[in-house]
């Protein structure tokens, strides 16, 4: 049962309820342990629905954590100076054309918003040993 078949059981209950106090002025002991065993039966449906409901969040929280971390991890990094959306991310090392002889790279960035596609290269001077 979700949510909204639980509220309709619990509306349904409220009722019932109703019903039963009526009952018990008229003193209709069938009518009432009828009634009496429909509401008890709805109870168990809500508490069951809410347990369920209660677990689905507790899943959907878990889902959100991951997803957060996810998009932080996304945003960290350089942005891209054209769309101002993408990361950009190393997409090659190569020796640097001219300086590559002195031990100079080439990097390649390319930006990861697949609508963006922004590439640069960078003269990258490895750190001295
Ligand atoms: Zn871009």
């Amino acid at each position: 049962m979700d949510i909204m078949g639980a509220l309709a059981v619990a509306s349904q209950s409220i009722k019932l309820a109703k019903d039963l106090r009526e009952l018990e002025r008229e003193l209709d002991s069938a009518g009432y342990k009828a009634k009496m065993a429909e509401l008890y039966g709805n109870l168990a449906d809500i508490k069951i629905a809410l347990s369920d409901a209660k677990e689905a969040l507790h899943e959907k929280d878990g889902e959100i954590k991951k997803l957060t971390a996810e998009i932080i991890a996304l945003k960290s990094g350089e942005t891209c100076p054209l769309c101002q959306s993408g990361n950009l991310k190393v997409t090659s090392i190569k020796p640097h054309p001219i300086f590559g002889v002195m031990g100079q790279k080439e990097h390649t960035l390319t930006c990861q918003n697949g609508e963006c596609g922004h590439r640069e290269t960078r003269l990258v001077i490895p750190a001295e040993r």
